[in-house]
């Protein structure tokens, strides 16, 4: 069979076949400690990988020696800043990933013609080292961001890699950096920012899957964004639409990113924080402008119903258009343990309906017109539980209600519930505490 004639089904252009690449490498990753891994015979290089799976245990150091201490307080807080050390593993479609090693943070060798230079064969991750106020250091819900990494990897044409062990060389590299870069005592309450990153570093111009890659885990400082007083989120317009369905909104790929930054500079220069990204849907005759997500985090409102009753709203992943966001999933999973109808009674607010749902800016147009927007929140990693006080649309700026001045109730509730837990203030699962070396 010739190699068109096989590709006739047009099965390998669907979303479903990176679903399958997804599926075969979970098999692959499950039967990674079996001897009899079956090699790729050529044809089908999916997301799977035929040879050595990526194994923390055999991590080599190579360690900056006699670092001074670190005069925390004034590092500056800003994203250009990376600690001493990165953990860099390498990746062949022949030989599989090669030992992980640590070494001292520079540069990378890339040879210019590199797909990930061309074709954006890039995915990325983040999450936060937090310096706990036991001072202890704990990441938040790790296992969840490499997860959505082996996601965006797929849909990427990256190789696939043992969930887990990805989770051991971020915890390692925290580990070894952190007692420097997060000083006991001295930065209670403080926080790095962890950077995994895989690229494709194969170097071909042929526009195809690439046969080598390189995985590395960068720590870097990284600015406090949360803003008490309220975002100033300005809304896209129908010319600038950054994910549609069936595409891939969904994956934390840098092309993703790029073509968004023009609009959230121009945001920024007429005095907004961020871009709320609309999603116009034509099919009803109209256009209907429905709301995604705000910037780097998901966007959440509370409104009251015409019933009367608290809806949390936020859109849907189904669709594939914004990325399913740690902190999205945990606000949604507490609001549902702690202030559903069945639990609230603990808590002193209304208790929430929640709503995954497709949400358009009319609705949120109309409960502000006629009171019953409650309040409206971003969050994730980079923004934490940021309340939104402004969204501009269609010219006219939106106020949205702050119950208790420069934020809402709900997004005050669950931003200390969260911060409780990545702070250790309370003991809870999602906080996984990384024993410093
Ligand atoms: C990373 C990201 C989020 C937030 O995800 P978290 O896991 O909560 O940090 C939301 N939207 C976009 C577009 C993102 O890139």
């Amino acid at each position: 069979m010739s190699p068109s004639a096989e590709n006739t089904n047009g099965s390998t252009l669907t979303d479903a076949a990176v679903a399958k690449d997804l599926a075969k490498a979970n098999a692959t990753l499950a039967s990674d400690n079996v001897a009899e891994v079956k090699p790729t015979n050529g044809t089908s290089n999916g997301a799977s990988h035929s040879n050595a799976g990526l194994d923390a245990s055999s991590l080599t150091y190579n360690l900056k020696s006699n670092l001074p201490p670190l005069d925390f307080a004034n590092v500056p807080k800003t994203a250009n800043i990376c600690t001493d050390h990165m953990i860099t593993a390498q990746w062949t479609s022949s030989t599989g990933w090669q030992a992980p090693a640590l070494v001292p943070y520079g540069p990378l060798s890339i040879m210019p013609n590199a797909s990930v230079l061309h074709y954006a064969t890039e995915c990325f991750e983040g999450m936060k080292l937090y310096r706990g106020y036991d001072n202890k250091l704990r990441l938040f819900r790790p296992s969840r961001n490499c997860k959505r990494m082996l996601v965006s990897a797929a849909r990427i044409a990256l190789p696939a890699f043992d969930l887990d062990e990805l989770e051991k060389l971020i915890t390692k590299l925290c580990a070894v950096d952190g007692a420097r870069w997060l000083p006991k005592d001295l930065a209670k309450g403080a926080f790095l920012y962890c950077r995994p990153t895989l690229i494709a570093d194969f170097p071909s111009l042929g526009v195809q899957r690439p046969q080598s890659a390189l995985l590395y885990i960068l720590l870097s400082q990284f600015p406090e964004m949360a803003k008490t007083g309220g975002l100033r989120l300005m809304a896209s317009e129908e010319d600038t639409i950054r994910a549609h369905e069936g595409g891939w909104g969904f994956a934390k790929v840098g092309a993703n990113y790029g073509p968004t930054l023009a609009a959230s500079d121009e945001a920024r220069k007429r005095g907004y924080d961020q871009v709320l990204w609309l999603l116009p849907n034509r099919m009803s005759g109209k256009t209907v402008m429905e709301v995604t997500e705000a910037g780097a985090s998901n966007f959440f409102v509370v409104l009251r119903g015409k019933d009367g009753g608290v809806k949390l709203v936020t859109a849907p992943i189904e669709q594939k258009v914004i990325l399913d966001g740690v902190t999205r999933r945990s606000i949604l999973d507490l609001a549902a343990e702690r202030l559903s109808k069945s639990s609230a009674a603990k808590s002193e607010l209304e208790p929430l309906e929640i709503q995954e749902r497709k949400l358009d800016m009319q609705e949120i147009v109309e409960a502000v017109e006629e009171g019953r927007l409650v309040e409206a929140f971003a969050a994730g990693t980079a923004y934490f539980v940021s309340p939104v006080g402004v969204v501009h649309f269609q010219g006219k700026d939106l106020q949205m209600p702050m119950a208790k001045g420069d934020t809402g109730a709900y997004a005050e509730v669950f931003k200390t519930w969260l911060a409780d837990i990545m702070y250790g203030n309370v003991e809870h699962e999602w906080g996984v505490v990384v024993d410093e070396e």
